[in-house]
């Protein structure tokens, strides 16, 4: 039997890789550009793209593959995949919901109270010997109790609300319309009334241009000097330059940030301030998550080559 061709971008390890070998025929990319490199015949076999890369997959690549029927994203943001090329064009696009709500969420909660409590600095504190020959670590600032606002009330947004509401933080949000949400938490139609009620921001959002910039320099500034912004979403949604400006001027006490315009070739200024917690996009990298993503994007796959209904269809 003829496996159908399948062509996975993005560097996938055994964990996915094999599992995709016994169902397709596959070839495998680190980045769009390479899809032009591939045979004649393989580009008019290939049905399905499994896609973990990050650099713009185009409509001019998807050009290149007539057959092509689905692009199933490996993550949930699909921010990297021309969604209105794809659509023009026939192809379904799907991406990898729910699944890593619960990892994305402990890791933005956990990254405001360590940069309330100032834990990396305080390692630090002891790692270099400072504990012992300066005494105590300045005092940081309380997490508990503080008034946190949700920038994206989605679903790893309402899941970081549940996670800061049992440290007994006042829980605000900002989305395009009200949800349906416990007592007591407060909704705010506009962006920068959210950021002028809070103590903190966690950004939730999706990427992409529409997002581009949302927390703006007003909202920084809002936000005020002894604010910290949280951003799990993308780079993009936040004005980045305007963040780091108040970064350095003291204009926001902190930034816990697991997502960066360019990242990995993150601004070098980020690497000067201290202020700053900075982690290497690891959301949903745990080993656990990441073979739930992976199973998913390969059920939604086999799903459209079986002719069936997708399981998490974006278009
Ligand atoms: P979701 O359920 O679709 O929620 C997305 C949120 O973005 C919603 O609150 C939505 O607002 C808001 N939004 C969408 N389009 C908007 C627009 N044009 N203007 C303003 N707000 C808009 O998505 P999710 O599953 O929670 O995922 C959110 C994002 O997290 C992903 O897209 C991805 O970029 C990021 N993420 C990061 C990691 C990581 O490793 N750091 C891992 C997974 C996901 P409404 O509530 O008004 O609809």
């Amino acid at each position: 039997m003829t496996l159908p061709l399948l062509i996975a971008i993005g560097g996938y390890a055994d964990v996915d890789a094999v599992p995709m070998q016994a169902a397709c025929d596959v070839r495998f990319l680190m980045s769009p550009d390479e899809i032009a490199t591939l045979p004649d015949s393989d580009r008019a076999a290939a049905r399905a793209i499994a896609y973990k890369a990050h650099a713009p997959l185009n409509g001019a690549a998807m050009d290149l593959l007539p057959e092509l029927g689905i692009i199933s994203n490996y993550g949930v943001g699909y921010d990297a995949i021309d969604v209105d090329a794809a659509q023009a064009r026939g192809i379904r696009v799907t991406n990898t919901p729910g699944v890593l709500n619960d990892d994305v969420a402990d890791i933005a909660a956990t990254m405001l109270i360590a940069q309330c409590r100032q834990m990396v600095p305080a390692s630090d504190w002891v790692r270099t010997g400072t504990w012992a020959s300066e005494g105590a670590m300045p005092l940081a600032r309380k997490a508990s109790g503080g008034k946190v606002g949700i920038v994206g009330l989605g679903r790893i947004g309402r899941e970081i609300a549940d996670r800061l509401a049992a440290f007994k933080m006042e829980i605000h949000y900002h989305s395009r319309s009200a949800k349906d949400v416990p007592a007591g938490w407060t909704y705010h139609a506009d962006a920068l009334a959210l950021a002028e009620a809070v103590d903190f921001l966690v950004v939730a959002l999706v990427g992409g241009p529409e997002t581009q910039g949302y927390v703006s320099a007003e909202m920084i500034a809002a936000l005020g000097a002894d604010g910290i912004i949280v951003n799990i979403s993308r780079g993009s949604t936040i004005d980045e330059e305007a963040m780091i400006l108040a970064l350095q001027t003291g204009a926001l006490r902190g930034a816990a940030l697991d997502v960066f315009m360019g990242e990995p070739d993150i601004d070098p200024r980020f690497l000067a301030l201290d202020n700053a917690l900075l982690l290497p996009h690891i959301g949903s990298a745990t080993t656990e998550t990441r073979a739930a993503m992976g199973a998913l994007q390969r059920q939604n796959i086999a799903a459209f080559l079986a002719g069936d209904p997708l399981l998490t269809p974006v278009v």
